[in-house]
Order: C-alpha cells, then sequence, then structure tokens
C-alpha cells in the first residue's frame, strides 16, 4: 500500500504519517530527514545537489527527489511481508506527483491514497510561532513563515485537487487532538481498504 501523507508546516502531518506506518507496517519514508542525512555526509554521492539548496531552505532538483524515492520504494519491495510506504514530504510540486506515478508504475505499483491534514494558514503560524519560542529557529521569522505557508499552499491546491479527482484523496481536520487524528485516519484507511 502505498500512501502519501500532505499537509503544510506545522500541519503535524510527518507525526501522523509515522504512526500511520507503525498501524499498517509498512516503512515511513521522508524526503526531508533523507536530504538532511545527504547534506551531512560529503561522502553521499548527491551531497553536491543536496547541500547549496537545502541549506537555504529552498527544494532540491526532482531529479534527487526521484532518485531518493525510487531507492525507498526498491527497498520497500524487497520486504516479505507488507509492501508499502507511507511518504512524507513529496509531491510539493505538480510536476513531483506526475514523478511519483512514474516511478511507482515502472515498479508495477499506484499510489493508493493521498491524506491531506488540513490546518488553516492561520493556525500554522500560530503553533510555528509557539514553536519559535522553545526553538529559536531561524526560518521560523513570522515573515518566512506567512511566505512558505503561502507557497505551501498555492503549489498544493492543485495537486489535492488531482487527488480528489482520481478518488484518492482522504481529507482530515487537522485542528484536533493528535490522537484524534491518528484515530480518524486509521478509522477510515481501514474502512477504505477492509483492513
Ligand atoms: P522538510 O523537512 O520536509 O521541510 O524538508 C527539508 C528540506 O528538504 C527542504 O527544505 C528541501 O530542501 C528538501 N526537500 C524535502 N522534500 C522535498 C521535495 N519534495 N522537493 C524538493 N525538495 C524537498
Amino acid at each position: 500500500m502505498y500512501i502519501t501523507v500532505l499537509g503544510p508546516q506545522g500541519s503535524g502531518k510527518s507525526t501522523q504519517a509515522k504512526l500511520l506506518s507503525e498501524f499498517l507496517k509498512v516503512p515511513y519514508f521522508s524526503t526531508g530527514s533523507r536530504i538532511r542525512e545527504i547534506a551531512s555526509n560529503p561522502n553521499n554521492p548527491l551531497y553536491a545537489f543536496v547541500n547549496e539548496t537545502s541549506s537555504k531552505g529552498e527544494l532540491v532538483s526532482n531529479v534527487v527527489i526521484n532518485k531518493i524515492l525510487n531507492l525507498a520504494i526498491e527497498d520497500s519491495l524487497k520486504v516479505t511481508s507488507n509492501k508499502g510506504l507511507v511518504i512524507d514530504g513529496t509531491p510539493r510540486r505538480l510536476n513531483q506527483m506526475e514523478d511519483i506515478d512514474e516511478i511507482l508504475k515502472l515498479h508495477n505499483q499506484k499510489l493508493d491514497l493521498a491524506i491531506f491534514v488540513d490546518v488553516s494558514i492561520e493556525e500554522c503560524k500560530k503553533r510555528i510561532a509557539s514553536r519559535v519560542e522553545i526553538e529559536k529557529r531561524v526560518d521560523d521569522a513570522p515573515e518566512a513563515v506567512t511566505k512558505r505557508l503561502e507557497i505551501y499552499f498555492k503549489e498544493t491546491f492543485p495537486i489535492i485537487e488531482e487527488y480528489k479527482r482520481r478518488g484518492i484523496l482522504l481529507k482530515v481536520d487537522g485542528e484536533r487532538t493528535i490522537e484524534e487524528i491518528a484515530e480518524d485516519i486509521k478509522q477510515q484507511v481501514s474502512k477504505k481498504f477492509g483492513l
């Protein structure tokens, strides 16, 4: 089962994606975490491609995302138990959605579900602002946050519309407790796939 979890920064989508991967007993794959690992290891063959862009907070090229996603999908098919992946971090652009389809097709797989953790831009800003107090991350400055969120909503909207059109979108209300959202996702996924 191949599932991607979408949501803006501050939506808690990574937490939900990890909980879902535990529930389904399929691996969790985060493009952002993998990019950070590559950027911290000069011996990695992709180091030169990611180091400059990701350290500035910019998106890395689709070529890199495709390579790491392809490897993660290959690994997910080597296991004898549940084959699948809960993907966190991509697609972020319309053309990445097409790339995911193509990569999965190469392995005779398809995207089964796209979960959108729906949180308003205002709520995301509030959550990030309270995190700033604790973590003091420079890229969490209010102007940078607003800009990132606006870009996110603009770029993700057509992706969500397309998944809705295909009938594989599951939109969940992200303005509840972690437990409530996780339970909702579990129930809806179980119902959809007859688990
Ligand atoms: P994240 O932890 O998801 O915010 O990702 C951290 C960094 O990894 C981003 O700032 C990008 O540089 C890179 N990254 C992660 N996912 C993608 C993606 N789908 N497309 C392009 N760059 C990405």
